[in-house]
């Protein structure tokens, strides 16, 4: 298998007409020509959320074998960042079609594997954690060994669990050169914030701005508002993903920020951004998923003498001002 890293080497970015996989290649135009770059995704190229001249852009399907091996034909470094996700809405009601990206991924690396590449990132996700070990609002961190025994969230996170052991036992058994992070919560610009895929601070912002626009005086907010989670700004994502796929690390690494918020905190944040005060109205009925997560960066800080480190608050005001010119943009095209 070709491990050495070649001075000029062929990337391909797979999702990257989604959110991270955008940014991802964005980034990567700062590293390697143009040319040298493969972006690939399922969706019309129009309904790509960044798209860059120059780039191979290719819309095609990756759970087809056919697709991957196309796709894969010449690269050198892997980044696969296709699946079919969303926050917890879509994937406690869509677990069969989020364990379809199974499909993705083992594709994904038989083409990898049989085009030699040097290198190959899957984007995992905190979801693999046992969910027994986040029942409490305040919880330790979770370190990478708390994925096992396995009993990560049903649908998407057995799916993420299922492809980071086949990352594991490609680099095993065919010297497939894998690495694997777990993403905890990404938000940033770009980021989806309506149709049901939102997650929780981009769906934040849209309420509140709804809720001002509006004017109307409250929030739905899913659950009691005192689940915990960690949130990652989209800058310390790609740095991450950067370093971890360029590094010696070949378990799977937790990547995300370790600042531990409410939900109910996230709202204050966002209130404070908008400069206005909304009553609480709590769904408990919707889908609110574990009552905590944090990040456990022990290991990435032991190894990469790094973390992801933009604070809340700083990242929630960029992400707030982008989804808000977003809703304003969407609104006046509805009325013309
Ligand atoms: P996203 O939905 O914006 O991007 C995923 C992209 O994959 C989409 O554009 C989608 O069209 C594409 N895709 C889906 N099925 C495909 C197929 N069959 N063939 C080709 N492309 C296909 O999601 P994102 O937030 O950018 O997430 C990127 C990766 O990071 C995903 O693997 C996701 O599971 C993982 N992740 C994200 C987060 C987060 O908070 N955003 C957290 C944990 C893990």
């Amino acid at each position: 298998m070709n491990t050495a890293i070649k001075e000029k080497p062929y990337v391909l970015v797979t999702g990257a007409g989604g959110f991270i996989g955008g940014h991802l290649v964005s980034k990567l135009l700062h590293i390697y020509d143009a040319n040298r770059i493969r972006a690939v995704d399922i969706k019309p190229l129009e309904q790509w959320k960044q798209i860059f001249e120059g780039v191979d852009n290719v819309v095609g399907d990756l759970q087809k074998i056919d697709e991957c091996h196309r796709v894969c034909e010449g690269v050198d470094f892997v980044y696969n960042l296709a699946s079919d996700m969303g926050g917890i809405g879509f994937i406690e009601t869509n677990k069969a079609l989020c364990m379809l990206s199974v499909l993705i991924n083992t594709n994904m690396l038989l083409a990898s594997r049989d085009a030699k590449v040097s290198r190959y990132f899957f984007s995992s996700s905190a979801c693999v954690y046992n969910t027994q070990k986040q029942q409490e609002f305040q919880l330790s961190p979770l370190s990478e060994e708390d994925a096992y025994p396995a009993m990560p969230e049903d649908g998407y996170g057995w799916e993420k669990l299922f492809s980071e052991r086949m990352c594991r036992h490609f680099s095993e058994d065919f010297g497939l050169a894998t690495r694997v992070a777990r993403f905890h919560n990404v938000y940033g610009p770009f980021c989806t914030w309506r149709g049901g895929r939102d997650k929780a601070p981009a769906a934040t912002c849209r309420k509140v701005i709804e809720a001002n626009v509006n004017q109307k005086k409250e929030i739905e907010i899913w659950g009691d508002g005192k689940q915990t989670r960690s949130f990652m700004y989209i800058d310390d994502c790609i740095e991450g993903i950067l370093k971890i796929s360029m590094s010696d690390i070949n378990q799977p690494i937790n990547l995300g920020s370790s600042e531990l918020v409410t939900i109910n905190h996230l709202v204050d944040l966002v209130e404070e951004i908008a400069e206005v005060k909304l009553k609480r109205v709590y769904n408990t009925n919707a889908a609110k998923g574990v009552n905590g997560r944090n990040s456990d960066n022990t290991k990435i800080i032991q190894l990469l003498n790094w973390e992801p480190s933009t604070r809340l608050k700083d990242g929630m005001r960029e992400t707030y001002g982008w989804i808000y010119e977003q809703y304003i943009q969407a609104s006046t095209a509805a009325r013309n």
